[in-house]
């Protein structure tokens, strides 16, 4: 059975990398029908900040990814497990792994320009590997300040390096520091001793984990050898990047989870996108560009044969969809990129997904009902049934459900017509067709008995209404969506007839006719 972790830092909020990393977590242990866990690695005091842990746990349970809690493997912070590390501290400096080491931090910086000055990649040059026992036990018991090193010319065979993703990665070896500190003069062990100590006593299967780890792979893999244990499986996930090929940082617009979540992006399209992008056929710079969003591919339609071949990277896919076509040996390491249309492609598809049930419906309504109450405050309109009608009427063309309020202005103010789009729509219209038109609706309006109205009786009546005027359709139609909406594009006429209801509608014919 394969127990997977996620494994962040709380240095700060949780950015849409860690949050790739911990999806990825939870696809591959769901997938296989495992778990996972979260654990906390705060044995840095110095770099944490004061709530990260909970705008983490937050940021996890707005996407939906949940972790497994409890188990034997608790405590989940690792500064509650300090003792642990000590005691494999102590098993490797018992069968000479690691040795104590007393240098000062002068010392030390002395040491390793002297080092590079000869041309030497080391960066320490072991001196206290020189030490006597007595003398290391002396100071010990003096309380001399020291830290814990490995040893590292006394490793058993170097173990290939082998990452589920990366492959063998040649002279990995070569950048490691010189005998890397295991246990810091604090007592806190550092990160890597800690991983280390914590994957093999919580029985961890697979560690996946970001890029920035790979070159700590031969570390890590050194040390389980050092303490003869069984390492796990190891996959990093490669770097993800901006659209022009640069790194992802603070500077170049959002990073953080808690960015998107303002914002009102959907969390499972925000985790299909993620997804997407390190799989097979992910974008590669070259592939993407604006006209993407304007001309969306069609959504990839299942069909058995197509089953094993890798997702279209737009695939629009719920979570239990991307557990099931989840599949580790397809990731590429290739650097991944986050392309912001993609985003915008799969949310829209994502809204319409979640309308579809009643539910799905409701809980839209209810994100973003204090959005439209704010945007409209003296609407009467805005009660969370009537918004749900209008979704549902938008359904398709809403790229985020926080843009509701200027998809579907009309729906909840009276339509504006001194804007440049009415004005210019207004224009293409004929004067006297324009007029008949409205005036023989409301006639016809005032002997429709309201309580029978549906959208297929508002459609037969449109009908019988352009045949009676003897317009194009185009025409009569464009007539009455100007009058209605002063909007040139929207939902078909009888949508938007049957929510706003009778009196409205004739209300808003006078108006456009005065
Ligand atoms: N604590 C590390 C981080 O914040 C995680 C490294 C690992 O998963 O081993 O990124």
């Amino acid at each position: 059975v394969v127990l997977l972790r996620f494994a962040p830092s709380p240095t700060g909020a949780l950015h849409l990398g860690g949050l790739r990393t911990a999806l990825y977590n939870h696809l591959y242990a769901r997938r296989l029908g495992g778990k996972w866990i979260l654990r906390i690695e705060d044995t840095d005091a110095t770099r944490a900040v004061p709530g990260a842990v909970d705008g983490i746990r937050s940021a996890l349970e707005w996407a939906g990814l949940e972790y497994d809690y409890g188990g034997p493997h608790a405590p989940y912070y690792q500064s509650e497990r300090l003792d642990l590390y000590h005691t494999y501290a102590h098993k490797l400096l018992d069968s000479g792994h690691a040795y104590r080491c007393f240098c000062s931090a002068d010392t030390l910086a002395a040491t390793r320009e002297r080092l590079a000055r000869t041309g030497s990649n080391a960066t320490y040059d072991k001196a206290c590997l020189n030490l006597t026992e007595e003398e290391v036990m002396r100071r010990v018991r003096a309380g001399h300040k020291h830290v814990v090193r490995l040893n590292d010319s006394n490793l058993p065979n170097r173990p290939a390096q082998a990452d589920l993703i990366f492959g063998h990665v040649k002279d990995a070896h070569a950048s490691l520091p010189t005998d890397p500190v295991l246990l810091k003069s604090d007592l806190f062990p550092t990160y890597h001793l800690a991983s280390v100590s914590d994957d093999h006593e919580m029985g961890i299967t697979h560690v996946l984990r970001g890029e920035e780890w790979l070159p700590s792979l031969p570390l890590h893999l050194d040390l389980y050898a050092a303490l003869n244990l069984k390492p796990p499986h190891f996959a990093h996930l490669p770097l993800m990047l901006n659209r022009d090929g640069s790194k992802m940082s603070k500077r170049k617009g959002d990073v953080q989870v808690l960015d998107y979540q303002r914002r009102g992006w959907e969390p499972i399209a925000v985790l299909n996108w993620l997804a997407l992008a390190g799989w097979g056929t992910a974008a590669s710079p070259s592939h993407t560009g604006a006209a993407e969003s304007d001309t969306p591919p069609p959504i990839p339609v299942p069909s058995k044969k197509a089953k094993k071949a890798a997702p279209d990277s737009t695939a629009v896919m719920t979570l239990n969809e991307l557990i099931h076509n989840f599949d580790l040996s397809s990731l590429t390491h290739r650097r991944t990129v986050l392309d912001p249309n993609k985003l915008e492609y799969l949310n829209k598809h994502h809204l319409m997904r979640i309308a579809e049930t009643d539910e799905g419906l409701t809980a839209l309504a209810e994100k973003v009902h204090d959005v439209v109450k704010a945007a409209f405050p003296t609407s009467p309109y805005t009660n969370v049934a009537y918004i749900k009608d209008v979704i549902s009427a938008l359904e398709g063309r809403i790229v985020n459900i926080r843009d509701l309020p200027i998809y579907g202005a009309y729906f909840f103010l009276e339509p504006y017509f001194q804007g440049d789009e009415a004005i210019k729509m207004r224009k293409r219209l004929d004067d006297v067709e324009y007029r008949t038109v409205l005036e023989s609706l409301i006639q016809r309006l005032s002997l429709e008995d309201s309580t029978k109205w549906s959208e297929d009786t508002i459609r037969q009546l449109l009908q019988d209404e352009e045949s009676k005027v003897g317009l194009k359709q185009k025409t009569f139609m464009s007539v009455l969506r100007h009058a209605l909406t002063g909007s040139s594009a929207g939902p078909s006429v009888a949508t938007i007839m049957k929510i706003l209801g009778q009196d409205r509608i004739k209300e808003r014919l006078k108006t456009a006719l005065a």
